[in-house]
């Protein structure tokens, strides 16, 4: 596996591999790789004859006093972790490689898909995934591109962006991966310290809550998601951001669960933002 850093490097390897007729798919991180990352390779390489993985911690989806500095970042155990998984090309370049200087080009989404959930206390970080993302699509032209269920919103986000800007690839979404005792993994569960890793767990039980009123005929959005606040509000450690229904495609918020309902929640545990999710589909 080889680890390279320009975006020429991606290009000329992946014209390569093309070629020779190879299939290719994308596995967009920002490092600090885990297995939720992990099954989205393996996924990757059992779909296509070549897999590149990006790791970049990429600062225009960083808002002002987040933690884009603080973001942990490990290249070396990065590449095992990906070479494990099925990867043949890791590519890892400094931020005035991926950005030119003067840069000032960005895709920038419109509407509640952007605006609801994360995107209320985080205004421009759809701006930055989706310019990110579309300059990896562009530089590593996959046949093929995946994404976790875990940011649900973003995974919405990215396929209406394909969509509309007619790229010519397939995003593939892959389910949540937890750890044993169900809390969703995470480079960001790294911050909590013994304390706020158990008190984390409410997101997921949360999550469990939610799915269980859903699964058992309950469809008012508002009596679901004030279960799973109760419950995440027993928790001291724990400090609400959002938990909402809206609609698993348009982001739209909902007043019943319907069609394929996305119940997603952002819970801050000390210092430290977490998200999770449910999807409900009749
Ligand atoms: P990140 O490095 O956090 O930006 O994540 C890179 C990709 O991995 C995104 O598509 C995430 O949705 C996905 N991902 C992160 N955590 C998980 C997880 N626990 N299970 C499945 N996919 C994940």
């Amino acid at each position: 596996m080889k680890i390279v850093t320009s975006k020429d490097e991606v290009r000329q390897q992946v014209r390569e591999w093309r070629r020779q007729g190879l299939s290719v798919g994308l596995v967009p991180t920002m490092g600090f790789l885990h297995e939720g990352h992990q099954s989205l390779i393996e996924r990757a390489a059992a779909e296509n004859d070549r897999v590149v993985v990006s790791d970049f911690v990429n600062p225009t989806q960083f808002g002002a006093g987040e933690d884009l500095a603080s973001y942990p970042r490990d290249i070396e155990r990065d590449a095992r972790l990906a070479q494990q998984a099925g990867a043949q090309l890791i590519f890892h370049p400094p931020a005035e490689e991926m950005y030119v200087p003067g840069a000032s080009t960005f895709v920038d989404m419109q509407g509640d898909i952007t605006a609801e959930l994360c995107g209320r206390t985080r205004p421009t970080h759809f701006r930055g995934v989706c310019t990110i993302v579309a300059k990896l699509f562009n530089i590593a032209m996959p046949d093929r591109a995946y994404f976790g269920q875990k940011d649900a919103q973003q995974l919405a986000v990215i396929r209406k962006m394909v969509r509309e800007l007619d790229f010519d690839l397939e995003i593939v979404a892959c389910p949540i991966v937890r750890e044993a005792d169900g809390l969703a993994k995470s480079s960001r569960n790294t911050y909590l310290n013994a304390a706020e890793r158990k008190a984390a767990l409410v997101l997921s039980r949360a999550v469990e809550l939610g799915s269980r009123l859903a699964a058992g005929g309950e469809r008012d959005a508002d009596k679901i998601t004030a279960a799973m606040r109760a419950l995440i509000e027993e928790e001291p450690l724990a400090r609400i951001d959002y938990v909402k229904a809206v609609d698993a495609d348009t982001i739209q918020p909902l007043s019943r669960l319907q069609g394929r309902s996305l119940v997603a929640l952002a819970v801050y545990i000390g210092d430290t933002r977490l998200i999770d999710n449910f999807i409900f589909e009749e």
